[in-house]
């Protein structure tokens, strides 16, 4: 394997506080759940910690409050090996926090999402970065939209103006400009995502040079402008917990493509280590490590 490739990665922290419930409550309704769970969570911090446990060096930036929430989140993050320098605190402010009820038959759930310090992190704090050699001798840049958009830009453009590879994961999706869509690299969207952002075609209209879609239980499709689109499988698992799974997916295709990996073995690695997340419960806590991928599916 090449040393450890680095990754930065920009984006989301946030505590999942979870209860498992007999019924979603209904407005105005009280119900009693289950015992509480408390489970770092974040789209940015799980792509980061999965990009790390894959063999990435992640340099995360991101924003947490000054809160036990924060204190917690920023243990976690230097028990996972992540570079935490860039990992700012914003005083006075909570941290990004998720409440979420699970409906324990069905499954489904009801999420609130509190961004708290999240809605912090500003273009000022990528340029600080940046001055702080954030994203010298870095392999890829992985941004995803639990941030402000100011903050998205400025990730971006600092990828793209050092010649460095950009994956967007356009999740929460909202509408991109295609000035900013020109700049990214690979956009990973879900099926959802895929169709708030306007259909393959037009993605690729707007600029973007390489699309990969997840495909939940199918896997994932590769699209490029003039090529044929190529849909790859993901393996037969029992999924137990998608949340994250996406997360999974991406900071893979990250890691491999960084470690010098082809665009189709990056995706089969990714399919692979997405499959072996849903297999297991919580946001990190259910991420593999690369060892495990390997094993599994090599
Ligand atoms: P989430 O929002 O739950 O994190 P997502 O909606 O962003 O996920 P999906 O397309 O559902 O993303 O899943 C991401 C990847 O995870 C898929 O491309 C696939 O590789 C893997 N995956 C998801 N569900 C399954 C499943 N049931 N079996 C195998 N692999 C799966």
């Amino acid at each position: 394997m090449n040393p450890k490739p680095i990754l930065v990665v920009v984006g989301s922290s946030n505590t999942d506080l979870v209860v498992s419930v007999t019924q979603i409550p209904a407005p105005g309704q009280t119900v009693l759940g289950g015992a509480l769970q408390t489970i770092p969570g974040g789209k940015g911090a799980n792509q980061a910690v999965a990009a790390a446990r894959l063999g990435g060096g992640v340099r995360f930036v991101a924003r947490l409050g000054d809160d036990a929430y924060g204190a917690l989140a920023r243990e976690g993050f230097a028990r996972e090996g992540l570079d935490t320098r860039f990992v700012f605190a914003t005083p006075g402010v909570a941290s990004g926090v998720a409440l979420i009820a699970v409906d324990e038959k069905t499954g489904e759930n009801s999420i609130v999402v509190a961004p708290g310090a999240n809605a912090c992190l500003s273009a000022d704090d990528i340029a600080l970065a940046a001055a702080r050699a954030a994203f010298d001798g870095a392999a890829a840049v992985l941004v995803s939209l639990e941030i402000p958009d100011d903050a998205v830009f400025a990730a971006v453009e600092a990828g793209h103006a050092r010649g460095i590879p950009v994956i967007l994961n356009p999740a929460p999706a909202r509408p991109l400009p295609a000035e900013l869509l020109q700049k990214v690299t690979i956009l990973t969207p879900n099926q959802s995502e895929l169709t708030l952002l306007g259909g393959s075609e037009a993605l690729l209209r707007a600029g973007v040079a390489t699309l990969v879609t997840t495909l939940g239980a199918e896997g994932a499709r590769l699209e490029q402008l003039g090529e044929v689109p190529q849909t790859f499988a993901a393996p037969a698992v029992t999924a137990v917990d998608t949340v994250a799974a996406g997360d999974c997916f991406t900071g893979a295709l990250a890691v491999e493509l960084a470690q010098g990996a082809s665009l189709p073995d990056a995706i089969r690695f990714a399919c692979a280590a997405a499959a072996l997340k849903v297999t297991r419960p919580g946001a990190q806590p259910g991420l593999p490590y690369r060892a495990e991928v390997v094993a599994r599916y090599n």
